[in-house]
């Protein structure tokens, strides 16, 4: 609620994706007043259909790396936005290089002069990625990284990085408020199921009894989060002014193997399939596991969510749902 007694009026970029129409749906059963925008290449409409039962809830289909975004006459008196508008799995950034590039860049300093112009606070997703393969482990915020430029992952890792400078000129030279979170793999239900992403990849193919695809030997780790922990996370960046200006690691840093992982759902969803092997892709990050120090201390956050607890609950949706 604003000062006026107004509800806040929240932009949220990406709203159609996994992450932005969860945010959505928990910041409207809140009574906040939300402004989505998308332009539905990697999200889904019917995610934009749920949403717009909320009275409170519009949405425009839209690129927000257009410059006619600022004539959009729906955007007016903005108080928040959070900004997750990106292809976020390895086989959508690669399949669009060249757009991951630009929504990251063009993209993130659009939303960045929107803030300016509205005086509001701004969240802006960023990833581990920016660690690329990272050679300190695990990995805390002041770890400048280990990418590289030539290969596959680049478009999404520069992007990103890149999008982080963008955030800190406009906080630097122009005093906008901005928080940057760092989110390690995060998952749940309500994936594409043609996402790629590993958990709707093993899932999927567990419950159906096709073969679990595990890439190289299965020994390169990641860090699993529970959506509703991620979702909490950067609810409280928003929220918090201590955040302002800050880079925050935002995981969950209970680390397992891929082939473990594989393990874990084959028994979990009783699946008769096989683990096999297929190549690893190039650049597949080996290992990854955030040190949340910080968000522990400026937040008052950690994951409450076990990757047991966690993969029950995404096992349970996908076995109730329909294929989409
Ligand atoms: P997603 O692909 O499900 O959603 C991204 C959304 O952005 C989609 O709805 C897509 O249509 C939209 N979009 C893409 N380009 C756009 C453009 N030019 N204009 C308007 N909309 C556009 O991905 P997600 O998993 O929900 O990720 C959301 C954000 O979180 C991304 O910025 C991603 O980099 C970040 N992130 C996610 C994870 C994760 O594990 N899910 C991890 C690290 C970072
Ligand atoms: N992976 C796998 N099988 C799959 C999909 C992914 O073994 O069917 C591996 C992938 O090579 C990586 C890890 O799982 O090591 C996580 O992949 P994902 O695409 O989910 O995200 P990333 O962390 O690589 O961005």
């Amino acid at each position: 609620m604003r000062g006026d007694g107004a509800l806040e009026k929240i932009i949220i970029t990406g709203v159609a994706g996994f992450l932005g129409y969860q945010l959505a749906e928990t910041l409207l059963s809140e009574g906040c007043c939300i402004l989505g925008i998308d332009n539905l290449s990697t999200g889904r409409m019917q995610n934009i259909d749920k949403l717009s039962v909320h009275p409170n809830f519009s949405f425009i289909k839209h690129d927000i790396c257009s410059e006619n975004l600022f004539q959009l006459k729906e955007i007016t008196d903005i108080d928040q936005i959070y900004h997750l508008a990106s292809p976020a799995s390895p086989k959508y950034y690669q399949k669009f290089p060249f757009e991951t590039i630009e929504i990251n860049t063009l993209g993130t300093k659009n939303m960045l002069e929107l803030s300016k112009i509205h005086n509001a606070k701004m969240v802006y997703l960023s990833t581990s990625e920016v660690y690329g393969d990272p050679e300190i482990h695990p990995q805390t915020e002041d770890y400048r990284g280990n990418v590289n430029t030539w290969g596959p992952r680049a478009c999404y890792d520069e992007g990103k990085r890149l999008g982080e400078v963008f955030c800190y000129l406009y906080h630097s030279l122009f005093g906008v408020q901005i928080k940057v979170a760092r989110i390690f793999n995060t998952y749940s239900a309500g994936l594409r199921n043609d996402d790629g992403r590993v958990i709707s990849n093993f899932v999927n193919q567990a419950l159906k009894g096709e073969e679990i695809t595990v890439y190289g030997d299965g020994s390169q780790s990641r860090s699993f989060c529970y959506v509703d922990d991620t979702i909490r996370a950067i609810r409280l960046m928003m929220k918090n002014d201590a955040a302002n200006g800050e880079i925050i690691n935002i995981g969950n840093p209970n680390e397992i193997t891929v082939l473990n992982l594989a393990k874990l759902i084959k028994e979990l969803t009783n699946s008769p399939s096989d683990i096999v092997f297929l190549p690893l892709p190039k650049d597949d990050p080996k290992q990854r596991r955030p040190n949340i120090d910080k968000a522990k201390k400026i937040l008052d956050w950690e994951p409450k969510v076990s990757l047991d607890e966690g993969l029950r609950k995404t096992i349970n949706v996908y076995q109730s749902s329909s294929p989409n």
